[in-house]
């Protein structure tokens, strides 16, 4: 058996970070933590709390006192065999992923008391290394010492188009101009905040897929992996 490593997967919002890790992790039989879910489930909570007003105004005071009531976490879902996020005992994989949320997440991120419980959380779980992890700050901030780092993106226009698809396909339309403005937007504040902001790590290997198919880019990431195990 290899030896265990942790993957960490940064890059730009929308650009196919979970779909390869998630392949990634099934490839090789390690645990898939997509840290994006943590920031998500936060942001929901924070909206259901009334933590921003009519005007979108976030009252962090607010959202900070009620952190400790905050409770992110993942459950294994039997039959897909993915994790799936929680907030409490609820399961909110779906409620996360709406444009209200995403509309929302980034300036809850930027939040250091917010980053610091989530980064604290992350480093738990790969305690035990054999874990792939995305995000924005995985390889800079939460693993520093990540035995393999990747950053990967692709064109706004690019990845606008692919969750517009991705969203039709669950049923939940939104419009293309809409879902680019929202991704131009987190691009700017990810990258901009003063904790943590998204960049690429020194040592990362830089992946742009903006022409490559789900199938070259999984075969391109075992390959990458098997360098760094050896085998
Ligand atoms: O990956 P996803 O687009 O779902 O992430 C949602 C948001 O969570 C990002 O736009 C970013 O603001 C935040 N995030 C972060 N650090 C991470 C992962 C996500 O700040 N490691």
């Amino acid at each position: 058996m290899s030896r265990k490593i942790i993957i960490a997967i940064d890059g730009h919002s929308s650009c196919g970070k979970s779909t390869m890790a998630k392949q990634l992790a099934r490839d090789i039989g390690y645990i898939y933590v997509d840290s994006g879910a943590m920031y998500r489930a936060v942001t929901l909570y924070a909206l259901r709390a009334g933590c921003f007003d009519a005007d979108d105004h976030l009252d962090a005071a607010r959202l900070e006192s009620l952190m400790p009531e905050v409770r992110v976490g993942f459950r294994l879902n039997a039959a897909t065999r993915l994790p799936e996020t929680m907030l409490g005992e609820e399961c909110v994989e779906q409620a996360i992923r709406t444009l209200e949320v995403s509309a929302h997440v980034s300036p809850i991120a930027a939040l250091p008391f917010v980053r610091i419980a989530m980064t604290r959380l992350q480093q738990q779980m790969g305690e035990q290394k054999g874990i792939v992890m995305d995000g924005r700050d995985i390889g800079t901030a939460v693993f520093p010492h990540a035995e393999l780092k990747i950053f990967v993106t692709a064109s706004a226009e690019v990845r606008a188009r692919r969750r517009y698809d991705e969203l039709q396909a669950k049923g939940m339309p939104a419009a293309y101009d809409d879902i680019l403005r929202n991704v131009q937007e987190r691009d700017y504040i990810d990258s901009h905040r003063a904790m943590n902001p998204l960049r690429q790590a020194e040592d990362a290997i830089v992946l742009d897929n903006s022409a490559l198919t789900r199938e070259q880019q999984s075969a391109w990431l075992l390959a990458q992996y098997h360098k760094v195990v050896g085998d």
